[in-house]
């Protein structure tokens, strides 16, 4: 048997952690066993489906680096198929034409409740001899009303539904358009699909399926729920917790490679192992291994792999990524070191690209302003003196290497009889706008002479100016 699993959101949003996850799971299984990834959009909801969130769902994908073997197919696209088969069912009797208005439906309800019964469809159109051919009609499943469905989940162990307890659910609505349950059932049919890897709201869907499958004298498939992701607060992620949606993850920063590696971990895990490279994965993944609780999203465990991966990739990897990020920001990288030579002295203090961006731009341009509490601090008339000297030093010296920068601060500041720490302070604020930069002799390196000379020429005629301005 071939593996064939499928990913198939609903294009009525972003791409969220959550389905990500099972994405994840469904592509690595299908690598592990050599078998076919499918994508499929599920858009017959189409007041809600959205060209705009098929786009995103399809960049965030790729940027994670899930690719499908086959599709996009869109539900859209094989509405013929689904009324084909439809038809088939009716003339075969597994399917009926419910003409209940929604009037008559409700009143069913209403009495159904006031007998203290579970509401559910009476199914009085299920043995009707007279045909109405001119009122409208919903299209019902026939489902049996005796005996059970039983799969065995491959995450939860075996699940028992009794079919007394299901309705005949509506396959076709009044408006000829297929329902979401008749259509995953068709799509895993027609796409051969294996196994059904998907979040666990989707378990009281199951059994419906399974006895649409059966009527059709389909296999199948093997399902596996996997439990929910609650968010930092220990609750369900909301439509509109943003904090979940795989763009924003992007544009914070984060790096593909850690966030399939946090998202892996989110409910699979193989002995202790924190960090997994994509080819291990592919070896290792297995459903078995797969958590039946919920899990937990942290931040702080998704930045700290973040990291990881920015010192572990390779540097010329970064530098590749990072200049698209610097390119969105309109930082000119030709205006400064090269990026690799920034990464291999300052990676090591980032978690985010985006920090690392916002870090760097002092090389690439000018800063707009000071700090307000340093320069109070700093930018004093009593330091014109050392920075004149320093100015100086600087100006003439015929080589640019960080031991001389260094020699030259550390000079000035026995010279000058001023306590070294001071200097690298007053040199921070005055080189990069604020009390916190890396090594300061490493700034000025990657600055350049020309623009350490710049900048501090500029600190001294700011300082002058306020001076200007008290008096
Ligand atoms: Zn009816």
């Amino acid at each position: 048997m071939k593996v064939k699993t499928r990913f198939a959101p609903s294009p009525t949003g972003d791409l969220h952690i959550g389905s990500i996850r099972t994405a994840l799971y469904s592509w690595l299984f299908a690598r592990r066993y050599n078998g076919k990834f499918i994508l499929r959009i599920e858009d017959t909801d189409c007041e809600r489906s959205k060209s705009l969130s098929v786009q995103s769902i399809l960049k965030g994908l790729k940027w994670l680096g899930l690719n499908w073997d086959e599709g996009p197919y869109f539900q859209t696209q094989r509405l013929d198929r689904y009324k084909e088969l439809i038809e088939i069912m009716l003339n075969t009797g597994n399917a009926y034409k419910c003409y209940c208005s929604q009037k008559e439906i409700e009143k069913q309800r209403f009495k159904q409740i006031s007998e203290g019964k579970k509401p559910r469809y009476t199914r009085v159109c299920r043995n009707l001899k007279i045909k109405h051919v001119s009122k409208k009609y919903v299209v019902r499943f026939k489902n049996p009303t005796s005996g059970k469905v039983t799969f065995e989940d491959k995450i939860r162990g075996k699940i028992i539904f009794d079919n007394i307890e299901l309705d005949d659910l509506i396959i076709q609505r009044s408006n000829g358009i297929p329902t979401y349950n008749f259509c995953v059932v068709v799509d895993d049919l027609d796409m051969n699909i294996t196994h059904v890897i998907r979040g666990e709201d989707h378990i009281n869907n199951t059994p419906r399926q399974i006895n649409i499958l059966k009527s059709l004298n389909a296999q199948i498939p093997i399902y596996a729920h996997v439990s929910m992701i609650l968010n930092e607060n220990g609750k369900k992620f909301s439509k509109r917790d943003n904090s979940e949606n795989i763009i924003a993850y992007y544009k914070k920063g984060f790096l593909p490679e850690a966030l399939i590696n946090y998202i892996i971990r989110l409910g699979w895990s193989h002995g202790d192992q924190e960090i997994f490279s994509f080819s291990e994965l592919k070896k290792l993944f297995n459903l078995d291994s797969i958590n039946k609780s919920s899990s937990s999203f942290s931040i702080k465990k998704l930045l700290w792999l973040n990291k990881y991966y920015i010192n572990n990739l390779p540097v010329n990897h970064i530098a590749n990524v990072l200049k698209d990020y610097m390119k969105n920001e309109n930082i000119n990288i030709e205006k400064g070191p090269n990026l690799k030579f920034l990464l291999n002295l300052y990676k090591h203090r980032f978690h985010t690209l985006q920090d690392m961006v916002s870090s760097f731009r002092l090389f690439y341009e000018e800063f707009e302003s000071f700090d307000l509490q340093s320069a109070d601090e700093y930018l004093i008339s009593n330091n014109i003196y050392i920075l004149k000297k320093i100015f100086n030093r600087i100006k003439n010296l015929s080589f640019w290497k960080i031991e001389m920068l260094t020699e030259v601060i550390n000079n000035q500041a026995t010279t000058l009889n001023i306590d070294l720490k001071k200097i690298n302070m007053l040199l921070r604020v005055v080189l990069t706008g604020k009390k916190y930069s890396p090594n300061i002799s490493s700034v000025m390196f990657l600055l350049g002479k020309e623009k350490t000379l710049l900048r501090l020429k500029k600190a001294i005629i700011f300082i002058k100016n306020k001076i200007y301005i008290q008096s």
